[in-house]
């Protein structure tokens, strides 16, 4: 048996010396307060499970789903996308596939874009499938790092013009995992216009849409006019209702992309359970009561974390979207050493921020996935351990 040539191209698992630790400390009886997975913990929203209940009895549900996702289903997006961001006409049958979570759908449109020797330009620190998905496709990634200075946007001028020739794709996700920062219309209207340059396909990784703070309300890339002539956007249910382990979301945008992303998925998979897609209709139509609920669990956690970081003396700001605290390390401590001190003194799991890319080197990421007490009990053992910023 051999495996294929390409599984041994996919960078190796970063996190694997600290799992080895966190084994090695869960056996010596140590309690650890797990903040590394952004993982939703609180149940799915009761109407949710209550359409889903409802879908599972109806026997018309239960063969074969239509690929593209069902009728009811696009046309649900549809209305939602004009509703939540006032974007119009989007047409159900061209422009919207229903997919399995939104991960599968992001990894499928590399498929279906890059071949051998294409560049793809992603973002540095980022979800590491723009990174692997590129490798799979035989396709070559070029990092736009991510800089605290730049507020974590991409610097489009450093993109060698010749790499800019070469590119088929071009990736952001905002809100951002996992520095947690926001677009600008200025950099969504500029990315507009670079990839119309380049005829670049600009793909918009909009995981956490509904997950701001404070009023933010995070817009969609097709609210710039024009948007759909050059972009697609991931949407998924994951985050937002608590439902990540449903597999649902949907692509909508540019048709020509969402033919092609259609194409590789009509070979590869079929479907998404209709009753799941009822389920996902129902939280499309929830009010906003109920994703208001579910926000402020996170909103009060975030707090939690940011105020004991500020009283050991940490400078950072409350994130206004995302379920992620990105935080800086102290001088002294490369990413991975604060990471392996955190675990080793306190019992804190934390990945390190190169985890996620070479310029996450510097610092590391909080989920706020866990009980509030759990994330106070964090602050408290740093602060017993004698844990400062400065
Ligand atoms: C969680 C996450 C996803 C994938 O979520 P699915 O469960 O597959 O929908 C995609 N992008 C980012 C940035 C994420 O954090």
């Amino acid at each position: 048996m051999q495996l294929a040539k390409r599984l041994e191209k996919i960078p190796p698992y970063l996190f694997a010396e600290l799992n080895r630790k966190r084994e090695e400390l869960i056996a010596q009886g140590v309690d650890i307060i797990n903040m590394a997975v952004g993982d939703p913990d609180k149940p799915t929203p009761a109407s949710i499970l209550q359409a889903m209940r409802e879908a599972i009895d109806d026997a018309a549900n239960h063969n074969y789903p239509p690929y593209q996702g069902t009728q009811e289903f696009r046309e649900a997006v549809v209305r939602w996308m004009e509703r939540r961001f006032g974007v119009r006409e989007l047409n159900p049958n061209t422009e919207v596939v229903c997919s399995i979570g939104s991960k599968e759908a992001i990894h499928n449109t590399f498929l279906a874009f890059v071949e051998a020797g294409d560049y793809t330009l992603i973002p540095d620190p980022g979800y590491p499938v723009y990174r692997t998905s590129t490798i799979f496709a035989g396709g070559e990634p070029f990092t736009m790092p991510l800089k605290a200075e730049n507020q974590f946007l991409p610097d489009l001028s450093i993109i060698p013009e010749e790499i800019a020739r070469k590119a088929k794709m071009l990736w952001i996700n905002y809100p951002n995992n996992p520095t947690g920062a926001l677009a600008t219309w200025e950099l969504f209207a500029e990315l507009v216009a670079f990839c119309r340059q380049y005829d670049i396909l600009l793909c918009h990784d909009h995981a956490y849409s509904e997950m701001a703070y404070d009023g933010y309300k995070p817009p969609s890339i097709l609210q710039i006019p024009g948007a759909k002539d050059v972009a697609i956007e991931f949407h998924s249910l994951s985050k937002s209702y608590n439902m990540t382990g449903w597999r649902i979301g949907f692509a909508v945008g540019n048709a020509y992309a969402i033919s092609g992303l259609s194409q590789v998925k009509t070979n590869v998979d079929s479907g998404v359970f209709k009753a799941i897609q009822k389920a996902a209709i129902a939280a499309y139509s929830t009010d906003e009561a109920e994703l208001k609920a579910v926000m402020s669990v996170y909103q009060n956690r975030r707090d939690i974390i940011v105020k004991g970081l500020q009283s050991l003396g940490w400078p950072i700001a409350p994130p206004k979207a995302t379920l992620y605290v990105w935080v800086p390390v102290p001088a002294g401590y490369s990413s991975t050493e604060f990471a392996t001190l955190l675990l080793d003194k306190c019992g804190i799991l934390v990945p390190p921020g190169n985890g996620y890319g070479a310029s996450g080197e510097g610092y590391f990421r909080i989920a706020l996935t866990i009980a509030d007490e759990r994330l106070a009990e964090a602050i408290q053992r740093m602060q017993d351990s004698g844990i400062r910023y400065c």
